[in-house]
C-alpha cells in the first residue's frame, strides 16, 4: 500500500485550487462537499468554471497564485492540465509545508483523491493506487446501485444519538445496540415513520438495550475451513463478525482472521506437530476466562473442529465451567484436497469407506487396522503424516499392500500455495523428503489426481 487512505478534517480549513477547465471544475465540485474554506486561482477562468464558481460561493481570484496564498493551507490541487504551470504550484505548496495533488499526475503528487461513494456521513473512497481507474468506477458503481440511499439519514441520526448510547457500557451492549438500530430498527422506522421519527425510536431502543440483561458470554467454537476464506461456511463467518475474542490455532491464515472486527481480542494458540505448542490446559483456561468476563468467544480451528482438534477435551472443559458453547462444522483438509486433485473419496466398486486417519497419536506412531488399509481399493486421508511416512509404508506393505498403490499429497490445500505432490507408496518416503514441505500436508493414500498434473504449474511452463 503506497497511498494510505485517511479521512481528513477539512472544517474551516483553506484549499487552494489552481488551475482552469474542467479539470479544476471537477475539483472544485468535489471539494465544495466538504465544510472547506475553498479558494480558486484563475487568471483568466473559462466561463464554464466562473459560473460554478459564482454558484458554489467559492472567491475566485483572477490572478496566478503566490506563495502568501498557500500559507496555512491543509491541501493544494494544481488542476491547470498544463505541466509548467501545475509544477509552480506544487514547489510553492511544497515550500509551504502543503501537500499538493497535481491532477492526472500521480508521480507528481502527494495524494492522490479517490474515487468516492457519498452517503454523508458515510463515505467510501476506493483507490487503486492509480493503477486501474475502471476498476474503481467499476466498484463505485457496484457500491452506489447496492448502498440504500436511506443510509446517509440513518447514519446522520445515529451520529448525533452517540452521546446517549454511552449509558450502555462500552463494548459487546453497544454495540449490540448499534447493529440492531442499523440493520432492524433504524430501516423499519425510516420506511414506515420517516426521518423524524429516528430520534424517538432511538430513544425508545436504548431503553429497552438498558433493560435487557447483559448476556452471559459463551464459546462457539468454529471450524474455519483448509484456509480459503470463501471455503467457510456463512455460520462461521457470521460468528467471527459478532466475535470479541477468537482464539486461533495456527491453521487459520492471515485471510481469515481479518474477517473479524479489528477490535476483536486475538489469541493464538500454536499446536505445531513437534514444535513448541501451547499446553490444552492454557487453551481452556484462556476460553473459560474468557466467556466468564462477558464475552462472546469464537474458538477457530482449522478444517473441522471435531476432526483431529481435541474438540472434546475443550466442550468438556467449558460444560465443566458451566459455559454456553455450540459446534459449527468447517470443511475438513481432506474434502478440500480431494477437491483440488478432482477425485471422489468414495467410488462404487472401488472403496465403500474412508479412513480418517492420524499418523501419529499422543504415544508416538498411531496403530492403524493396517490388513483393512493394505486390501486393493482402500482409501485413507493421512493427517499430520509428514515424519510418520517410512513407518506408514513400512506397515501397509508389511500387510501386503501393493507399492504401485497411487499417493497424492496436498500441502496448503486451498491457499494460494497450494502445492500437489503425486507419489506412490513404494516410493513415499523419498518423495516427501524430495518435495521438502513446509506447510500442512495431507496424504491422500489410495488416490491419484482426476486431472493430469495441476493445470497451474503446467501454464507457467508454457509460457517460460
Ligand atoms: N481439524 C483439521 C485437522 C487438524 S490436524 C481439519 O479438519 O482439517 C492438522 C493436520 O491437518 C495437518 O498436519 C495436515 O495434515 C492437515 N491439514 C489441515 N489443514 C491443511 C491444509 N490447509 N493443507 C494441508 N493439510 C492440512
Amino acid at each position: 500500500m503506497q497511498h494510505f487512505p485517511i479521512f481528513l478534517d477539512l472544517a474551516d480549513r483553506p484549499v487552494v485550487i489552481a488551475g482552469n477547465g474542467a479539470f479544476a471544475l471537477a475539483k472544485m465540485r468535489l471539494l465544495s462537499k466538504t465544510q472547506a474554506r475553498l479558494a480558486l486561482y484563475a487568471p483568466v477562468p473559462e466561463a464554464d468554471l466562473e459560473s460554478a464558481a459564482a454558484e458554489l460561493a467559492v472567491p475566485l481570484h483572477r490572478r496566478s497564485v503566490e506563495a502568501a496564498d498557500l500559507s496555512g493551507a491543509a491541501l493544494a490541487y494544481a488542476a491547470h492540465g498544463e505541466a509548467a504551470a501545475d509544477a509552480r504550484l506544487a514547489g510553492l505548496a511544497r515550500a509551504a509545508g502543503v501537500i499538493v495533488n497535481v491532477v492526472d499526475n500521480l508521480e507528481a503528487s502527494d495524494f492522490i483523491t479517490p474515487a468516492i461513494v457519498d452517503r454523508d456521513p458515510v463515505t467510501i473512497a476506493i483507490g487503486t493506487e492509480g493503477a486501474a481507474p475502471v476498476l474503481a468506477r467499476k466498484i463505485k458503481a457496484d457500491l452506489e446501485a447496492t448502498l440504500p440511499v436511506t443510509l446517509g439519514p440513518l447514519a446522520r441520526a445515529g451520529k448525533l444519538f452517540r452521546p446517549h448510547a454511552e449509558a450502555l457500557p462500552q463494548g459487546r451492549a453497544r454495540r449490540d445496540f448499534w447493529a440492531d438500530y442499523y440493520f432492524n430498527t433504524g430501516p423499519l422506522v425510516l420506511a414506515e415513520a420517516g426521518e423524524e421519527l429516528l430520534d424517538h425510536a432511538l430513544h425508545a431502543l436504548l431503553d429497552q438495550h438498558l433493560n435487557a440483561a447483559t448476556e452471559p458470554g459463551r464459546v462457539d467454537l468454529v471450524g474455519a475451513g483448509p484456509g480459503d476464506p470463501e471455503l467457510m461456511t456463512l455460520k462461521a463467518r457470521r460468528l467471527l463478525d459478532g466475535a470479541d475474542v477468537v482464539i486461533h490455532d495456527h491453521l487459520v491464515p492471515a485471510a481469515i482472521l481479518e474477517l473479524a472486527r479489528r477490535e476483536a481480542i486475538f489469541v493464538g494458540v500454536g499446536k505445531i506437530g513437534f514444535a513448541p505448542s501451547t499446553p490444552q490446559e492454557d487453551i481452556n483456561a484462556a476460553m473459560i476466562e474468557h466467556a466468564q468476563a462477558g464475552h462472546r468467544v469464537v474458538r477457530l480451528k482449522g478444517g473441522d473442529a471435531s476432526v483431529f482438534g481435541r474438540l472434546d477435551e475443550e466442550t468438556e472443559a467449558l460444560s465443566a465451567a458451566g459455559i454456553d458453547w455450540s459446534v459449527t462444522p468447517g470443511i475438513t483438509a481432506a474434502s478440500a484436497a480431494a477437491a483440488s486433485i478432482g477425485a471422489s473419496l468414495t467410488r462404487r466398486g472401488r472403496n465403500s469407506d474412508l479412513r480418517l486417519l492420524t499418523a501419529h497419536d499422543v504415544s508416538g506412531f498411531a496403530d492403524h487396522d493396517w490388513r483393512a488399509l493394505a486390501r486393493p481399493g482402500a482409501v485413507a486421508a493421512i493427517y499430520m503424516g509428514k515424519r510418520a511416512a517410512r513407518f506408514v509404508q513400512g506397515r501397509l506393505l508389511m500387510h501386503g499392500a501393493d507399492g504401485q498403490t497411487p499417493v497424492t499429497l496436498v500441502e496448503n490445500v486451498s491457499r494460494p500455495d497450494q502445492r500437489i505432490v503425486t507419489s506412490r507408496l513404494d516410493q513415499l518416503p523419498q518423495d516427501i523428503a524430495e518435495a521438502a514441505f513446509a506447510g500442512p500436508v495431507i496424504t491422500l493414500f489410495g488416490l491419484a489426481p482426476a486431472r493430469a498434473a495441476a493445470v497451474l504449474p503446467a501454464l507457467i511452463e508454457e509460457f517460460a
